[in-house]
C-alpha cells in the first residue's frame, strides 16, 4: 500500500471501526513524521504504521513511532528479530507479515504479538513460493498459537468469512482501498484498479523483490527482457528508482510500477471507505447466517 495509503485512508479506517495503516515505506522521515501527526488529529481510535524492513532509515521511522506512540506496527520484508523487542518495550503491538508457514513459525519465536499470512493472490511484495492463500491460511493456523490474520485476495465480506472458515481471526485487506477517494494514490491510478479485471495482473521479478503488478507497458517491458534472458542487474536497471511513485502517486500508467492484487477484477467503483467497511461488515454477516442455513446442513 506504499504511495496509497496516508492518514486520509488509514484515518478513514480507523473511524469506520476498521484498523487503518500508514504505508511508511515510501515516506521519508519527516513524511511519516507529518503523517502520524495528522492521522492522530483525525481520529481518536487506534491506528497502525507498516514498516517495511528494507526501508533505508528505519530507525528514524521507530524513533517517530516511539515518540508519538502509534500502537500497533505491522513490520514486513526482513527479519522480525531485529526490532520486535524494542517496539514491545516501549507497549508497542507488533504484527509480523509473512507468506509461509515457515517465516511464521520464526516470528511466533521472536515474539511478535499476531501475524499476517499472505498469500500469492496479494499485490505488491510477494512471496517466493507463490503459495495461495486458501492453502497458507490452514497451514499457517496449524502450527501457530498467536492470533492470525489472512491476506491476499481479501475485498468482500465473502472473503472476510472464507478466510475465518480457513482458520484466520482476523483479515487485511490492502487493494480494495486503493479505490477511495480518501487513499493517496493517483486518480490515473485508482481508474486502472477499477477498470482491471481478472488476469490483468501477474507477479514478477523473483529475482529481486517479488511483486504483483498490472499488466501494463512497463510489465511488457520487463517480460521482453525476461525472453532475452536479462540478468538480476539488467532487471535492477530496467526497474531503476522511483518506478511504483512514478505510477502509483504520480500517474504514469505507462511507465510505471502498478502493485494491486488479484482481488483488482472484483472492483469497480471508486468508493469511500466508510462505506466499503460497512459493505464489508454487512456481507459478512449476511455470509455468516447463509451457512447456518439449510443449504448447509448435511
Ligand atoms: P525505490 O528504491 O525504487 O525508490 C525509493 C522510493 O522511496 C522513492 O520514490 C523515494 O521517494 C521513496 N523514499 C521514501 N523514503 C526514502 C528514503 N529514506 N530513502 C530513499 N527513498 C525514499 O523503491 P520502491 O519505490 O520500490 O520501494 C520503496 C519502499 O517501499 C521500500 O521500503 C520497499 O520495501 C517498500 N515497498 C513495499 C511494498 C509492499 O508490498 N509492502 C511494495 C513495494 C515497495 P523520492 O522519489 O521522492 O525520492
Amino acid at each position: 500500500m506504499i504511495w496509497c495509503s496516508g492518514w486520509e485512508l488509514a484515518s478513514a479506517v480507523s473511524n469506520a471501526g476498521g484498523l487503518g495503516i500508514l504505508g511508511s515505506g515510501s515516506m521519508y522521515p519527516e513524511v511519516l513524521e507529518d503523517q502520524v501527526i495528522k492521522c492522530k488529529a483525525a481520529t481518536d481510535k487506534p491506528f497502525a504504521v507498516n514498516l517495511p524492513m528494507l526501508y533505508p532509515d528505519i530507525d528514524k521511522h521507530i524513533e517517530t513511532i516511539i515518540k508519538h506512540k502509534v500502537p500497533i506496527v505491522f513490520t514486513s520484508a526482513g527479519n522480525p528479530k531485529t526490532w520486535t523487542a524494542h517496539l514491545k518495550s516501549h507497549g508497542i503491538t507488533v504484527v509480523h507479515v509473512v507468506s509461509s508457514v515457515k517465516f511464521a513459525l520464526k516470528a511466533q519465536d521472536a515474539g511478535v504479538d499476531a501475524i499476517v499470512a499472505e498469500g500469492f493472490e496479494a499485490g505488491g511484495h510477494n512471496g517466493r513460493d507463490e503459495t495461495t492463500t486458501l492453502c497458507l491460511i490452514p497451514m499457517v493456523a496449524k502450527e501457530l498459537s498467536i492470533p492470525l490474520i489472512a491476506a491476499g485476495g481479501i475485498g468482500t465480506g465473502r472473503g472476510m468469512l472464507a478466510a475465518m472458515n480457513l482458520g484466520a481471526d482476523a483479515v487485511q485487506i490492502g487493494s480494495r482501498f486503493v479505490a477511495t477517494p480518501e487513499s493517496s494514490a493517483h486518480a490515473n491510478f485508482k481508474k486502472v484498479v477499477v477498470d482491471s479485471k481478472e488476469g490483468d495482473t501477474l507477479l514478477t521479478l523473483k529475482e529481486l523483490t517479488p511483486v504483483r503488478l498490472v499488466k501494463n507497458e512497463f510489465f511488457h517491458q520487463l517480460e521482453k527482457a525476461y525472453e532475452n534472458c536479462a540478468s538480476p542487474e539488467e532487471l535492477t536497471a530496467l526497474l531503476g528508482r522511483g518506478r511504483a511513485k512514478k505510477g502509483m502517486f504520480e500517474g504514469d500508467i505507462v511507465e510505471g510500477e502498478l502493485e494491486i492484487g488479484q482481488i483488482v477484477g472484483l472492483i469497480d467503483e471508486i468508493k469511500p471507505a466508510a462505506e466499503i467497511v460497512a459493505e464489508l461488515l454487512t456481507e459478512f454477516k449476511a455470509a455468516l447466517s447463509e451457512q447456518q442455513t439449510e443449504k448447509y446442513q448435511f
